[in-house]
């Protein structure tokens, strides 16, 4: 099995569609740590990358994700808009002029993505951001992949890691963005934006598990 561009292209709009659908609760996350845009952030972000996808459409995946992190860069302020904008332009790195992954190509185009994130915003693990939840489902991916598991149970697999990373993120006390202005009092509060990456990771698995 693999990853087709029709197949990014529909993830992308389920992806959009699962934010929009909790952006209340993103929001809401955001307001306990943070300002309170997280939901709206992400929102307008994906709904102008949905948008965009039409002009894109008929190309590979790498200039898919291309137009995606420019898009989300373009259209989302705060931290979130350039940290998610950097994981989608350096995927487009490894997927250039694919228009399929396999299994062993998504895993590095996620890896890309992830090392993009850690190098702009340099959170280490445990910080309580996107990257304690990205990180393990890495991991996650990476270890199911050597296992020979099948693309959809790897995918599966990686989507479970990414909500324990969100989970875990918790009792953490935050050592970066606006949620560290807080201290000691961040712990006790789910970090938004690995709770949005759990929802990116958990739709990737919905879309391209199911074949
Ligand atoms: P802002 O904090 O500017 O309002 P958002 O609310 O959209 O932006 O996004 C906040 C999220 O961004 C946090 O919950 C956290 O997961 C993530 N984040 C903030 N700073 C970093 C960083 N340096 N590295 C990785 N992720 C970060
Ligand atoms: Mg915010």
């Amino acid at each position: 099995m693999t990853i087709s561009r029709d197949a990014v292209l529909e993830w992308l709009k389920a992806f959009a569609v699962a934010i929009e659908t909790q952006k209340d609760y993103l929001t809401q996350l955001d307001s306990e740590i943070g300002d309170a845009d997280h939901g709206a952030n992400m929102t307008r972000g994906l709904k102008a990358c949905v948008e965009a996808l039409p002009s894109v459409a008929d190309k590979d995946i790498g200039s898919v994700f291309k137009a995606v992190g420019m898009k989300l860069i373009s259209t989302v302020g705060g931290a979130s808009g350039p940290l998610y904008g950097t994981l989608f332009l350096q995927m487009a790195t490894t997927s250039n002029g694919k228009l399929e992954l396999s299994l062993a190509e998504w895993v590095a185009t996620l890896e890309a993505g992830i090392n993009g994130v850690l190098t702009r915003g340099r959170a280490n693990l445990g910080d309580k951001t996107m990257i304690d939840a990205l990180s393990p489902a890495l991991v996650a991916l990476k270890t199911a992949a050597a296992n020979g598991a099948s693309l959809s149970e790897a995918l599966r697999l990686s989507a479970e890691a990414c909500a324990a990373g969100r989970d875990a993120t918790i009792p953490l006390v935050a050592k970066k963005g606006r949620a560290s202005y807080l201290g000691e009092r961040s712990a006790g509060h789910q970090d938004p934006g690995a709770t949005s990456s759990a929802i990116m990771l958990q739709t990737i698995a919905e879309v391209w598990g199911k074949a």
